[in-house]
């Protein structure tokens, strides 16, 4: 019997401006290691998320320094972000990709992938089912996205956030209000909640609203239910959305702290909170718009800077996760070590089929075309 050779999983230092995090840590190291895989990490790879080299080789990894030889050797290239084109061109055909493409964000680097007839999966394109909860990148990182969101909120408030009594007197709990109560709003209204601010928040799916009491915050209800298929929101009418702004604008003008979180996939975010609606808000107040990246959900925002206005601060932070790479790093290498169990058997056999629910959704491109047919049409539509 032929000693099979493992399945070479490669780990490159992300080299996208302002990318700290780091796709594999040394903590999932020993047990892909014994599931038969090799794992190759570039030197320094997990710097900027201290995760060092020696901490790598420790766990059983090859660290290495020639990104070329590592590109060529990969079997599976496991990455953060999407592989620049550079990086794209160093892969043989049909080696793996496994990596958060924001593929709609992408399509020249998609393009790539495709031309040199990689098989790449893009980790935002994983159905949000029971099965797939381990390796849910988007969830892990909004996670921590929700959470720095409520510290940069704090930080820029003139404001303590608790109440306090003391002998200098007395001072009333900041009024934090979160839009958009998914898995980033609920980690910032549980994170405000722990600075003992007053917390309410906000989602046109009802299904939010007893989330959001069960963490101690008052849910803003609204008259209608937007709750869309496979718990994501669909867009609001018209009407809906005037209703929608009439309650929020009153909200808004009351609060220290805004923190918006609202998204529709494969959407622009929604517009929540106007010019008008800013006007009205109390010198001093803050919003951070988690939206920044997909247009904002706050008029003014400007991508990846904090604008002043009236004095209102508007933080439009970009790539969150990144802030907090240690543990972004540690959550997204779970999900690597979990959605790769989908592609090598637990004998270290590749998977070839792709059949699996979960890969079939998440397959971006393979033997030269664009699997993912949403993709396929905006890149048809940009020639
Ligand atoms: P998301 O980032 O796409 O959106 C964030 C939130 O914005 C959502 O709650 C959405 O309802 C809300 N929103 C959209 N338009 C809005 C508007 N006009 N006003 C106010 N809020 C608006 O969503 P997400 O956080 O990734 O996940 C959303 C849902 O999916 C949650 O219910 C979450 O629990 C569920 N989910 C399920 C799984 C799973 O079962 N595997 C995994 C992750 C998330």
């Amino acid at each position: 019997m032929p000693i099979p050779v493992p399945v070479r999983v490669v780990v490159l230092k992300e080299i996208a401006p302002g990318e700290a995090r780091v796709a594999l840590t040394p903590e999932v190291v020993p047990r892909m290691v014994k599931s038969g895989l090799e794992i190759a990490v570039e030197a320094g790879a997990g710097a900027a998320s201290r995760y060092l080299d020696a901490a790598y080789a420790q766990a059983g990894a090859k660290v290495e320094s020639d990104r070329a030889s590592l590109l060529g050797s990969a079997d599976i290239l496991v990455k953060v972000q999407i592989p620049t084109a550079e990086e794209t061109a160093g892969l043989r055909a049909g080696t793996i990709v496994v990596a958060l493409m924001n593929a709609n964000r992408n399509l020249d680097k998609v393009a790539k992938l495709r031309d040199q007839k990689v098989t790449s999966f893009a980790l935002e394109l994983l159905p949000r089912i029971t099965r797939a909860q381990s390796m849910d990148v988007l969830s892990s990182q909004a996670t921590v996205a929700g959470y720095r969101a409520a510290l940069i909120g704090a930080d820029l408030c003139p404001k303590f956030l608790p109440m306090l009594t003391t002998a200098a007197g007395t001072v009333r709990p900041a009024r934090v209000l979160i839009l958009g109560a998914g898995v980033a709003g609920l980690m910032a209204i549980a994170t405000s909640k722990r600075l003992g601010a007053l917390v309410e928040a906000y989602d046109v799916r009802r299904a939010a609203g007893e989330q959001v009491r069960s963490l101690g915050a008052k849910f803003l209800e609204l008259q209608i239910n937007a709750e869309g298929s496979g718990g994501y929101a669909r867009e609001l009418t018209d009407d809906e959305k005037k209703q929608e702004a009439e309650m929020l604008a009153k909200a808004v003008a009351e609060a220290d702290i805004v923190i918006t979180t609202a998204n529709v996939p494969g959407r622009r975010a929604p517009l929540l909170v106007r010019r008008e609606m800013v006007e009205r808000m109390r010198p001093g107040a803050v919003i951070v718009d988690l939206a920044a990246e997909s247009g904002g959900n706050v008029e003014l925002t400007q991508p990846g800077t904090t604008v002043e206005v009236n004095g209102v601060r508007i933080a439009g932070p970009l790539n969150l996760p990144s802030q907090l790479p240690f543990h972004a790093s540690q959550m997204f290498a779970k999900n690597v070590e979990a959605f790769l169990k989908l592609l090598v058997t637990p004998g270290g056999e590749r998977v070839t089929d792709f059949t699996d629910e979960i890969l079939a959704a998440s397959l971006l491109t393979r033997n030269g075309e664009v699997a993912h047919a949403p993709t396929r049409d905006a890149l048809a539509a940009a020639k």
